[in-house]
């Protein structure tokens, strides 16, 4: 027997007079006086079956029993609506299946949420993946991530990138993030790493002489889960061999248009935009900008250092944003209140009214030469300062940026603005660990001439790192790399990584790096991100088929759980007492 001869949501006009079957879920069931009107739903959409008791009383009486959600089979003839009762909302809406034969194939218990119910807690959502998944929109979404993962492996295999499986058990690749773990059972007290990418084998390939390696790869990272992260992410990972870096951008840039056009979506202007690390945090305060609207930082440092308002003259940056309205005190009060969970103390302003007059508690402290340095082009506005340390003012002015830009409806939704971010500074300063950290990775390339600034002033150095961000997200980074073991040396040197330490944990890359290393680089797009962005949804768990929850669980299959205490004892594990 044959379960279905055509999917649901094929069913069409040319169908009419046709006797077939279709299978699939009873999504709603009306009763009309005798008559039973079913729409049954599979992956392809939506179909109208019609009961009649005069026509098949067997199957009438099925369809009685029928309840949302049962699986059901129903063979019958194609049918035309009569006109009124034709939906042009549904592509099937023109046809309808006359059944015969009605057959309960599985039934559902009474469901925990409507399938079209708005609003469902999340919790309940990711509990009952499955049924949440037949909904359209989650339908909709694990559809498009496919065309897209599937239009990106088309792309990279026509420019010659071979897709090479690296191993997901293996030695810890710092990526900035806590690793998982694996315990061996052959090796009791030893442990394998999950990658937090494959950075160090795609690097080792080119030493192997692959010269063009991509994977759709599947990482690892043990950090707080967020809106834009999961422990485990997938990216399209790349490393070319004797590349420049616009030939790397050309490849993702690439990527991007081919997934854009698997959606029938208009691409990008390419080139993407560019700016410079400090450019982008001078003029945004991010390293991340969302370019759909301008809102810039202005900086004002020079003109407050002889300022009576100590905020201002004892800080070590000035920073200010013109928005283009006047903010009720209300408003600037939550706004403060956004300030200080960045990071900040408070939120100065100063209110510049329709007429040009100052409202502002700090304008009595302000010179006539503040005022006028701040004062906005056009009345009506306010000025909100950001004075402290130049990182804390960078993050605290951007987030205030990236709220505004949203509350005040200043982005232009119907724009994509891609942007590399490139020239990042080498190293970042760990203030717990009080030493110079990779602001990348340790594997990034120097910019050519930065090299003795590594030992020198290894602030100042300049990488070859770069990110590519999309409407405010970052969807990956990417660099140049060290091919010179010595340089590499240096750089772990520079961490505070001695030569037994990096002996110890990156022997090997400095072997590989021994032996023949080509230049090489490339770069990893993170897939969920860049699919949730497609998708349009703010949070990747929407792209995820079985995400895990914000505390970092799985509630579906209810992991993570505690294991036997036969197989920890078997993997050498004791249990430390647990707190509640
Ligand atoms: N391994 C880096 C990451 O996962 C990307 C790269 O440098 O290619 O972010």
């Amino acid at each position: 027997m044959r379960w279905r001869d055509l999917l649901a949501g094929e069913l069409r006009k040319e169908h009419v007079g046709q006797r077939l079957a279709l299978a699939g879920w009873a999504a709603t069931r009306r009763d009309h006086g005798g008559l039973v009107f079913i729409d049954l739903r599979d992956e392809s959409g939506l179909a109208q079956l019609v009961i009649n008791p005069e026509r098949a009383p067997d199957a009438a009486g099925v369809a009685h029993g029928v309840r949302n959600e049962f699986v059901i089979r129903a063979e019958g003839e194609v049918a035309a609506r009569a006109p009124e009762a034709v939906n042009p909302n549904l592509p099937t809406g023109e046809v309808e299946l006359q059944v015969d034969e009605l057959e309960i194939v599985s039934r559902s218990e009474p469901l925990p949420f409507q399938l079209d119910e708005e609003n469902v807690d999340e919790g309940l959502r990711l509990r009952y993946r499955y049924l949440d998944l037949r909904r359209e929109r989650m339908q909709r979404n694990l559809r498009l991530a496919a065309a897209v993962f599937a239009a990106i492996r088309r792309f990279m295999d026509s420019k010659g990138f071979v897709d090479v499986w690296t191993p997901n058990l293996t030695r810890a690749t710092p990526e900035g993030a806590r690793d998982f773990v694996v315990p061996v059972r052959l090796q009791p007290g030893r442990f394998f790493a999950l990658p937090q990418s494959p950075q160090l084998f795609k690097q080792t390939l080119m030493v192997a002489g692959i010269g063009r390696y991509y994977q759709l790869a599947v990482c690892f990272r043990d950090e707080d889960l967020r809106a834009d992260r999961q422990f485990e992410f997938r990216q399209l990972d790349l490393e070319l061999s004797f590349p420049t870096r616009d030939e790397i951008f050309d490849t993702l840039e690439g990527a991007v248009a081919a997934s854009f056009e698997a959606l029938g979506r208009e691409v990008p202007a390419r080139p993407f935009r560019r700016l410079t690390w400090h450019e982008a945090m001078a003029r945004y305060g991010s390293d991340k900008p969302d370019l759909r609207f301008g809102l810039e930082l202005h900086d004002a440092t020079e003109v407050t250092r002889g300022s009576e308002f100590k905020v201002f003259s004892g800080a070590a940056s000035v920073q200010y944003l013109n928005v283009p309205q006047e903010l009720s005190r209300a408003e600037l009060a939550s706004l403060e209140e956004l300030a200080k969970e960045w990071g900040g103390k408070g939120l100065a302003y100063v209110v510049f009214d329709d007429e040009g007059e100052v409202r502002s508690p700090i304008a009595k402290f302000l010179s006539e030469e503040e005022l006028e340095a701040f004062r906005p082009e056009t009345p009506g506005a306010t000025i909100l300062f950001g004075a402290d340390e130049p990182g804390t003012v960078a993050r605290v002015l951007s987030a205030i940026r990236n709220h505004l830009g949203r509350e005040l409806g200043l982005i232009d939704e119907s724009r994509d603005e891609f942007l590399w971010v490139t020239e990042f500074p080498l190293f970042e300063w760990d203030e717990d660990g009080k030493r110079w950290t990779f602001s990348h990775h340790p594997f990034t390339g120097v910019r050519p001439g930065d090299e003795d600034l590594i030992d020198s002033d290894p602030g100042a150095a300049i990488s070859q790192a770069y990110d590519l961000v999309w409407n405010g997200w970052e969807l990956g980074s990417g660099s140049i790399r060290i091919h010179d073991p010595e340089l590499q040396r240096r750089v772990f040197r520079a961490m505070g990584i001695g030569e037994e330490d990096a002996q110890e944990k990156f022997g090997f890359l400095l072997e590989v790096l021994r032996m023949g290393a080509p230049p090489h680089g490339g770069f990893a797009l993170g897939l969920e991100r860049f699919v949730a962005l497609l998708a349009g949804e703010q949070n990747i768990r929407e792209v995820v088929a079985f995400p895990k929850t914000a505390s970092g669980s799985e509630p579906l299959t209810g992991a993570p759980t505690p294991i036997a205490q036969e197989v920890l004892a078997e993997l050498g594990i004791q249990l430390l007492p647990q707190e509640d």
